[in-house]
């Protein structure tokens, strides 16, 4: 990661928050603090808001954050195949946490169980969930492997 693209939250005024450029002039924010993301086409009566607002569960728009930039930043889920995801787990505005979940091999055993896509390789460990506090977004990405580089099959 990128020192320079670091950027002070406008949601949780924190000092880790990944600025990213894509192609026509769009740029996202992910806070490895919060765990919160936006991006220029997060603006208040934007399509992609008004999507968001359709689609996400009550929770999710509960937890929507306006800055004073006018945009929305909701909460990231991260999904790394093969390795896990962390997503936001909770019951309301106030009581929610950070979940870290663990992507394991399937065996033949799951296969007899259930019915898995033949590509698949990994399912999410659910039962190996961990939690994490509101401002601990970096310490679950840590548990599936965010910040490590890609390791090496012989290993
Ligand atoms: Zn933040």
């Amino acid at each position: 990661m990128n020192e320079d693209q670091l950027t002070t939250c406008k949601r949780c005024g924190g000092n880790a928050c990944y600025e990213q450029h894509l192609p026509d002039s769009i740029t996202t924010w992910l806070c490895m603090g919060c765990g919160f993301t936006t991006s220029t086409l997060m603006n208040e009566d934007g399509k992609v808001v008004k999507d968001l607002k359709d689609t996400s569960p009550e929770l999710y728009k509960d937890l929507l954050f306006l800055d004073d930039n006018k945009r929305y930043w909701a909460p990231s889920t991260i999904t790394l195949p093969g390795k896990g995801m962390v997503f936001l787990d909770g019951v309301n505005a106030d009581d929610w946490q950070w979940s870290a979940v663990k992507a394991i091999e399937i065996t033949e055993e799951d296969r007899k169980v259930k019915q898995f896509p033949k590509d698949q390789t990994h399912k999410m460990d659910v039962e190996s969930a961990s939690k994490f506090g509101q401002r601990e977004f970096m310490d679950a990405l840590e548990v599936i492997g965010f910040f490590e580089p890609e390791l090496q099959n012989e290993n």
